[in-house]
């Protein structure tokens, strides 16, 4: 079995693992690179064959599955497995990006029409059942990163192989931990270990005091008749951050906006047993937000004071949370609080780095405070570690993470003995 990494090697962006085994090619994911001008597509996937026979999606993310469609537009017809929040939520962020493209005039690769045929090829499956298909045996096992996440195992060749996609192993007020320490005692031993490394060279805040700290900000300013702004990525943070927020009474209201509305009511939709508090989302979703829609959007924005805004998008990327900052960066009373990696070249990084943006063409400096919550979806370098140590896989593959990020692990992994390599994008590695 050889794997041929196309993608997220020594970089993040464009996951996408071609498994070549004795009777079939496999990918595991096939996302999209956002860069400044547009996007990049998993290298040289179909240099060698044009033969995939299946598909094995993670999650719903873009950067895992943005380039489905490209497959489609080649021609390919080929199941795709995923769980079933993950293909609701894939088509809604599909259907967003190719409108995005269209409207940015940026080159998508692809047409309307394969999107639809993204639907057709699907086969969802439900978690932790043992599915074959061809010579491959595999199961999907919660991966705690994002609702419908999942960490694939795979068994081909006489070879056992896990595929971590992105994962966290802490638990969050929306998602239940992935749980390796079980899996190792349930499907151990694992020849090889793919794992992401998003956060391998850094330590995130613990949760509780992260928490606390974000309610407590946002009362002071709720107190001094501030409006917050809340930038949110629509799957995951969004619906966290409500949750959080539902810890509370707030003397204000608390309106809802974006592409977060569309996938939140999704995850209220489909079953999950990986999805926690979703009584509690329900009930902020339904009764204590309120909702805006794209025409309340302006009129809102000019007189809410004060209130908080959870929206879209969240890096300050486009979504209706540049009309909200429009309307609320002059007043220091008010503020601008980012949950989550901010890209470098984001509109969002310039806030935080330099305290300017961009608005209507003019250079704004941001006159209310600005601060940055490091909610994370994904494992730090610590939980890395120990999910590694407990699958202790005889060869480790270390891919999606930024090269220190992936150079830090190799240098721990390979002084733990462990047999790890970092491949770059282009680079295959025979198991
Ligand atoms: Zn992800």
């Amino acid at each position: 079995m050889k794997c041929i990494f196309h993608g997220a090697a020594r970089e993040v962006g464009r996951s996408c693992i071609e498994v070549q085994t004795a009777q079939g090619n496999y990918l595991l994911d096939c996302g999209v690179k956002f860069t400044h001008d547009g996007f990049a597509y998993p290298d040289k996937l179909f240099a060698s064959s044009k033969r995939v026979d299946a598909i094995f999606l993670s999650h719903a993310h873009l950067d895992h599955s943005g380039g489905l469609p490209l497959i489609e537009h080649y021609g390919i017809t080929c199941p795709i497995f995923c769980t079933h929040q993950t293909l609701a939520i894939t088509r809604l962020l599909l259907k967003d990006s190719y409108k995005i493209a269209r409207i940015k005039h940026l080159h998508a690769a692809f047409d309307k029409v394969d999107l639809k045929e993204v639907r057709k090829d699907a086969r969802r499956v439900k978690p932790d059942k043992l599915y074959r298909f061809k010579n491959v045996l595999f199961r999907f096992l919660n991966a705690g990163h994002i609702p419908g996440s999942a960490s694939i195992l795979l068994d081909v060749d006489g070879k056992r192989l896990l595929y971590t996609g992105d994962f966290n192993t802490r638990t969050t007020r929306l998602m239940r931990p992935a749980d390796y320490q079980s899996i190792a005692a349930e499907y151990g031993p694992i020849d090889c270990l793919i794992t992401e490394s998003t956060y391998g060279a850094r330590e995130l805040p613990k949760r509780p005091a992260l928490e606390r700290d974000f309610l407590d900000s946002v009362r002071r300013v709720v107190k001094r008749g501030g409006t917050v702004l809340v930038p949110v990525f629509a799957v995951g943070r969004a619906q966290e951050i409500l949750i959080l927020l539902a810890r509370e009474q707030w003397p204000c209201p608390i309106y809802f906006d974006g592409m977060a509305k569309e996938v939140t009511r999704k995850i209220l939709l489909h079953q999950s047993t990986h999805v926690s508090n979703k009584d509690i989302l329900n009930e902020m979703y339904m009764k204590r937000t309120t909702l805006i829609s794209s025409q309340q959007r302006r009129m809102l924005a000019a007189k809410t004071r004060p209130g908080i805004i959870v929206t879209t998008s969240g890096m300050l990327q486009g979504g209706p949370a540049m009309i909200y900052l429009k309307q609320l960066w002059h007043d220091p009373t008010n503020a601008v609080f980012l949950t989550g990696y901010q890209v470098p070249g984001t509109t969002g990084y310039r806030l935080l780095t330099k305290g300017s943006v961009y608005i209507d063409g003019w250079k704004t400096f941001v006159k209310c405070p600005v601060r940055k919550f490091d909610f994370s979806g994904h494992a730090d370098t610590e939980d890395i570690k120990q999910a590694i140590k407990a699958i202790n896989p005889r060869l480790l593959i270390i891919q999606h993470g930024e090269p220190e990020s992936v150079d830090h692990l190799l240098a721990w992994a390979k002084q733990e003995g462990f047999d790890a390599r970092g491949p770059a994008v282009g680079d295959a590695i025979t198991i």
